[in-house]
């Protein structure tokens, strides 16, 4: 039970991992603080699901090795990160073909130059890098050796691009925006489009170009990969860190102001500043001012089988749209630690509106994609989450406010990009906004008796 009496200088609204990042400045400013989480543990999105053995996660978590919020924020630094194989397999028309790998982006410059030279060779005598699975290397979905270098050389550009200058470039939905870019229409369709519905989560690219740029940005330089152990892995760290007493789940907060916040189970904690960490919606309904986004949905399939599908620790994409799945990965070969030893798990990712008979269209897709029954497979978990991730259409304001008032303050993914990145980051911005209001050098605010919010 909450002590009625006891009173936190900031209660912190959610546990999922903004909540948490802040919840951890502001304790090592000095500053009392309980999180209060509705659910019966933390993480929020980043929850993951245990079943006969396999840890199956709700979110098709894609993280990149490139985000700086993992590398900077504290009590991440044990945080292990199992990396895909470099670049993207992306299937089309029955075969595997393997695109934007970094070398190859270092060396786009030099490819450039050498399939200039080689352009007048016989056609099909230096096509996409095909893996054997399917037959022999094809020109692809990407194109000749040319297309591939001046992919490699945009990418290459784009990771070189410092974020402001992406930032300052003009906004416009990423589908639109990828058209003006100058690469050829097969690049476009064949590979940049299917990355970027996966990383973006939203199959029809009506995300703002600028957030486009920034997922591309990280792509390029670094490895997409996953946490290991599932997506909580990155919460549980958080929340390991925080002094015994701070976190209370099963506490669902009712109404809040500067000063106070009413639970459904425990009455009121009083407090001298609030900070709302919750999903958009949730975030509404506490504070009716604060706008509520589109969302994208997002269903994960997690499939159980005897052999691997792929031996390789490969992200798959499916460059011709010709079943529900947008991306897929035998995940225990990127992150053993997922399934028992000997079994195999394979995940799979629906972006927008689910089909009626879901888990049929996805094992005939999958089918496809692999090039093998999926007949026998087991399923284990389906997840679906409608409102997954807020929509980032243009004007997207990649720096919401995290201050409503001086004494209440809000973060989550919906005031920043609806990535992990970006609600690592608001949180941390809201605590820091939060700090400056409180006069919060620690140390003189204990020494003061306690903290005085801003006039
Ligand atoms: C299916 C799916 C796929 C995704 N894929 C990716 C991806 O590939 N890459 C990527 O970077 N990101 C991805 N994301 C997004 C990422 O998971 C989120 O951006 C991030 O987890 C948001 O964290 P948060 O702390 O802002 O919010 P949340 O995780 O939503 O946490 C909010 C917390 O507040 C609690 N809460 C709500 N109301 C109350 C209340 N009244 N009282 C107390 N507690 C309350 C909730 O229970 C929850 O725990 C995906 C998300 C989903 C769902």
């Amino acid at each position: 039970m909450l002590e009625p009496a006891r009173h936190a200088d900031v209660v912190v609204v959610g546990a999922g991992v903004a909540g948490l990042t802040a919840a951890k400045e502001l304790i090592r400013a000095g500053v009392t603080t309980v999180v209060l989480e509705a659910a019966p543990y933390v993480g929020g999105r980043m929850s993951t699901e245990k079943v006969d053995g396999f840890r199956l996660d709700r979110v098709g978590q894609l993280l990149s090795t490139a985000y700086p919020e993992l590398r900077l924020t504290p009590g991440l630094e044990g945080l292990v990160l199992r990396p895909f194989s470099p670049g993207v397999l992306v299937h089309s028309e029955g075969r595997h073909h393997r695109a934007g790998e970094p070398g190859i982006t270092r060396r786009a410059r030099g490819a450039l130059r050498a399939a200039r030279a080689l352009a007048s060779a016989p056609r099909g005598a230096y096509g996409v890098r095909g893996t054997g699975r399917f037959g022999a290397p094809g020109a692809g979905p990407v194109g000749g050796p040319i297309d591939q270098a001046r992919l490699g050389a945009a990418l290459a550009r784009l990771g070189e691009t410092p974020v402001e200058r992406l930032l300052a470039r003009p906004e416009s939905p990423a589908g639109q925006a990828l058209r003006s870019r100058g690469l050829p229409a097969r690049t476009v369709d064949g590979f940049l489009r299917p990355l970027l519905a996966a990383l973006l989560c939203d199959p029809d690219l009506t995300t703002s170009s600028r957030c486009a740029d920034l997922a591309l940005h990280a792509f390029a330089r670094g490895r997409l990969c996953l946490p290991e152990g599932g997506a909580e892995a990155i919460p549980e760290l958080l929340a390991a860190g925080l002094p015994p007493g701070t976190l209370r789940t099963g506490v669902r907060a009712t109404a809040v102001s500067t000063t106070s916040v009413a639970t459904a189970e425990h009455g009121e904690l009083r407090c001298r500043a609030v900070l709302l960490a919750t999903d958009a919606r949730s975030a509404a309904e506490l504070l009716p001012g604060l706008r509520v986004p589109d969302f994208h949905p997002v269903t994960v399939l997690h499939h159980t089988t005897d052999e691997p599908p792929l031996t390789e620790p490969a992200l798959l994409l499916d460059a011709d749209r010709s079943g529900p799945v947008a991306h897929t990965a035998v995940v225990s070969t990127v992150d053993p630690t997922r399934a028992p030893a000997g079994r195999i798990l394979v995940s799979s990712t629906v972006l927008g509106p689910p089909p009626p008979a879901l888990d049929k269209e996805v094992r005939t897709h999958l089918a496809a994609l692999y090039g093998t029954s999926t007949a026998n497979w087991d399923l284990l978990s389906v997840h679906h989450t409608p409102e997954a991730v807020p929509a980032m259409r243009p004007p997207h304001d990649l720096r919401r406010p995290v201050r409503v008032l001086s004494g209440l303050y809000v973060c989550g993914d919906h005031r920043d990009t609806s990535t992990v990145q970006g609600a690592l980051h608001s949180g941390r911005r809201a605590a820091r906004a939060l700090l400056t209001d409180l006069g919060a050098g620690a140390g003189a605010v204990r020494r003061s008796g306690g903290l005085r919010p801003a006039a």
